[in-house]
């Protein structure tokens, strides 16, 4: 049965490869992962395997090539270098901060832009976190550990909230966590306010709800990550993880059209 489900597949995929994100050298891959998700369509299949979740979280980890570039993919799969720190971090402006925390000059600077039109209509934005070096990521990864909790115990529970160092979207200096790391958030008017126009000042909410089998967390509606106008705007309207988005339509552009 298999083996004519493996014959089907590769013939449809014979047609999908039309995608220009397929990869020629992921064949097996795709096909595997179809077989145990016949339900996927083979968009999905492409994507979901260029993403690299026919493997657990944190295998088959790629050091990340373009630290600096504005659209980085940082996540389970992708690892910052240990020692990267952003050479352009500046400090938001103390109304918007809820103490000396840092964003790179650009990622500050929208995000100072969106404060401001958010306090015109009567919302009050706050940072709450933003850069974290390698070593702090580590040490919040494993605030909770207690001698009692196993480490595969502890990273099972831990992994859905918290990034493992190197792995955190906030090493780049563009992410930052608004005002309230609560579910509720979603339901304040700040969170709703956010969620519907944190793209115009070129965020994205990059931990949507019912996601977290794609980007490996819980729904988050606090953490917003700097993309720039244009990419904001269009990840947001593709309704895409920004997971899935960048193995569609960046991860096999040219490195001189994303490098900023
Ligand atoms: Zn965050």
């Amino acid at each position: 049965m298999e083996e004519i489900l493996r014959i089907k597949y590769s013939a449809e995929l014979s047609e999908a490869c039309l995608l220009p994100f397929y990869d020629k050298s992921k064949d097996f891959q795709y096909i595997n992962f179809k077989l145990n998700n016949c339900n996927c369509s083979w968009e999905e299949v492409i994507t979901f395997v260029n993403i690299g979740l026919h493997n657990e979280f944190y295998t088959n980890v790629q050091s990340v090539p373009n630290p600096f570039c504005m659209c980085v993919l940082v996540n389970k799969y992708n690892q910052l270098p240990s020692t990267y720190i952003p050479g352009d971090l500046e400090v938001i402006d103390h109304r918007f901060n809820s103490s000396n925390l840092l964003l790179r000059h650009v990622a500050r600077e929208a995000f100072e832009v969106m404060c401001r039109a958010a306090e015109e209509q009567g919302y009050h934005l706050e940072a709450i976190s933003t850069f974290r070096s390698y070593t702090y990521q580590n040490e919040v990864y494993y605030r909770k550990m207690t001698p009692e909790i196993s480490l595969d115990v502890y990273q099972k529970e831990r992994d859905r909230v918290s990034a493992r160092a190197g792995h955190s979207e906030h090493q780049t200096g563009l992410a930052v966590d608004i005002n309230d790391l609560e579910k509720t958030f979603e339901d304040t008017p700040e969170g709703r306010w956010l969620a519907k126009n944190a793209y115009r000042y070129g965020y994205i909410l990059r931990y949507p709800k019912g996601e977290e089998p794609i980007t490996g967390y819980d729904y988050e509606p606090w953490h917003f990550r700097y993309l720039g106008l244009e990419m904001a705007e269009a990840v947001s309207q593709s309704n895409l993880t920004y997971d899935e988005f960048y193995v569609r339509y960046l991860s096999y552009t040219k490195p001189t059209l994303i490098n900023n």
